[in-house]
């Protein structure tokens, strides 16, 4: 059988903590990606993260962030180093993620929703200084996510893996911000409904690797399974899958200001 090849952009993949890396890296070449971008989600992961986009150039691209689970182990000072060092790096980084609020009562007991709010504006007010979308992460929190990204004067978001209320999609959208759809779009009721309901122009395919899969068979996802992602979202809009891919990528592309083969536009 043969496969169509898509040039597929992962848009949000956690590469560092990849077992297996560098095959995973070249699966996803065979199968005709085009990029993939690895989040960074505290100090070591960011470091990470840009040792392995030097190794591979105009295929892995950096993001640098600091995740909401980052925090509880953080004190005042570290957290400071660690937005300081994002923005000594800004010139390698495309994006600024993974960042965001997470309201889930257990990470709430260890971060309050005031500390977690701090850290993200500030890291909100480095993606308005240099111009750089965010990558975020809003469990819980998807209001008040979009509320302080609009307010800080940030032009460009993806609000990833989104399974959020209506509403805010629809303000989302209107804004021209993002939302990603992962291999749960295969699956999960909530994640499904918001990918039928946001327009093909805000959207954007991810695995969130190594993140785990599946309803009755579990497994661990790596950039390859975007295909899920495609075929999920293929489905639930009633489109073909290579115009879903193509139209994907370039937003993925215009997002994150990729290099783009001109005749995807086509
Ligand atoms: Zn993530």
């Amino acid at each position: 059988m043969v496969q169509e090849v898509h040039q597929l952009i992962d848009s949000h993949a956690h590469l560092e903590e990849l077992e297996g890396l560098e095959r995973a890296l070249e699966k996803a070449r065979s199968l005709g990606m085009v990029a993939v971008i690895a989040v960074g989600s505290n100090h070591q992961s960011n470091v990470e993260t840009l040792e392995i986009s030097e190794r591979h150039p105009a295929f892995v691209y950096p993001a640098l962030g600091l995740h909401p689970w980052a925090l509880a182990e953080m004190g005042a000072s570290e957290i400071d180093g660690s937005l300081r060092f994002i923005e000594d790096n800004m010139e390698k980084a495309v994006a600024i993620g993974e960042i965001g609020l997470d309201y889930h009562k257990r990470l709430r007991a260890a971060v309050d929703k005031d500390r977690q709010q701090a850290v993200l504006k500030d890291a909100l007010r480095l993606a308005q200084k240099y111009d750089k979308p965010v990558i975020l992460h809003c469990r819980y929190a998807w209001k008040d996510c979009f509320d302080l990204v609009h307010q800080m004067g940030v032009k460009k978001a993806v609000f990833h893996w989104y399974t959020g209320f209506t509403s805010v999609l629809r303000e989302i959208v209107a804004l021209g911000y993002l939302v990603s759809a992962t291999p749960a779009a295969e699956y999960h009721g909530e994640h499904r409904r918001a990918i039928r309901e946001a327009p093909l122009a805000s959207l954007l395919l991810e695995t969130d690797s190594p993140v785990e899969y599946g309803r009755e068979t579990r497994y661990r996802s790596q950039p390859a399974d975007i295909v899920r992602s495609l075929g999920a979202v293929a489905e639930l809009k009633g489109i073909d899958e290579s115009t879903v891919a193509r139209k994907t990528t370039l937003n993925a592309a215009g997002l994150f200001g990729l290099p783009v083969d001109q005749g995807l536009a086509l």
